[in-house]
């Protein structure tokens, strides 16, 4: 296969519509996912599931070997995310915070960095690109929701902005979509199943996201049609 990406999270919501999109579009795609059940993504030929935690510090190597039994990687999109339970930093216990760091900011920082050293040491190196999914959440903190969550993604964009420049002239574009409010079940898993519509009415559009509105912007900068952006972070928020 000409073009390979590896989607982590690839298995729900927003990370199943990227796979989606870019099986669509003619890409084979590794879809990377922590637990042992199948998740919303249906089968679908050329897309292969791996079980990895990106938490685990050896699961960079693992995921860019399997991802290159599949032919040349080209886009890597780290979309994995958790946030923990929602509440107040006094409630914040050690171990969310652990994993939290671990998937949201150490384990896209070991990606990209693993990816890196493949593709500059490629002798074809150009046309590669990495996309961040981060979160609107980088900006505004998320007071009295999940402020660790909210830190760790606005590591992640100060990371995406400094790698996207710092290789910059090796064919590699970095950037970051940063999402508002999406309907997924990522809030059930914070412990609100309502949330979306909850916070609907903060929202300039005064509705919560799809998946693949999202979905939508991570093809387009892992894309040709991005060819001179890089460095930068898209924000798919309905207005904000
Ligand atoms: P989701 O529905 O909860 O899906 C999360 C995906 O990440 C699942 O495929 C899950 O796999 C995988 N994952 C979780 N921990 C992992 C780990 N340690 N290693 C490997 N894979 C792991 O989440 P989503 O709402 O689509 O969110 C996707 C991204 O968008 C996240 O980075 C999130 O922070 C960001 N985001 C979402 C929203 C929103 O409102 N939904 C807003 C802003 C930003 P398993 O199911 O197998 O565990």
């Amino acid at each position: 296969m000409d073009s390979v990406v590896v989607v982590t999270g690839g298995t729900r919501g927003i990370g199943a519509d990227v796979v989606r999109r870019l099986h669509a579009a003619g890409h084979a795609v590794l879809a990377v996912h922590a637990s042992p059940d199948a998740g919303e993504l249906e089968d679908l030929t050329g897309v292969v599931r791996l079980r990895a935690d990106v938490a685990d510090a050896a699961a960079a190597g693992t995921i860019l070997d399997a991802a290159t039994e599949l032919g040349r990687v080209t886009g890597l999109v780290n979309n994995a995310g958790v946030t923990g339970p929602l509440g107040p930093v006094e409630q914040l216990a050690d171990d969310v915070l652990d994993q939290v760091l671990a998937v949201n900011l150490a384990g896209p920082v070991r990606l990209c960095r693993e990816a890196v050293r493949r593709w500059t040491a490629d002798e074809e190196p150009a046309g590669r690109a990495i996309v961040n999914v981060t979160s609107i959440a980088a900006v505004t903190g998320s007071p009295g929701e999940y402020v660790a969550y909210a830190a760790s993604k606005g590591g992640l964009e100060s990371f995406t902005v400094g790698l996207g420049r710092e290789v910059a002239t090796r064919g590699i574009r970095v950037n970051a979509v940063s999402p508002g409010t999406i309907e997924t079940g990522i809030h059930a898993r914070a412990g609100e199943p309502g949330r979306a519509a909850r916070v609907a009415e903060r929202i300039p559009m005064r509705r919560p996201g799809q998946p693949d509105e999202v979905a939508a912007a991570v093809q387009w900068l892992l894309s040709d049609e991005a060819s001179y952006v890089t460095g930068t972070v898209l924000r798919v928020g309905g207005g904000l």
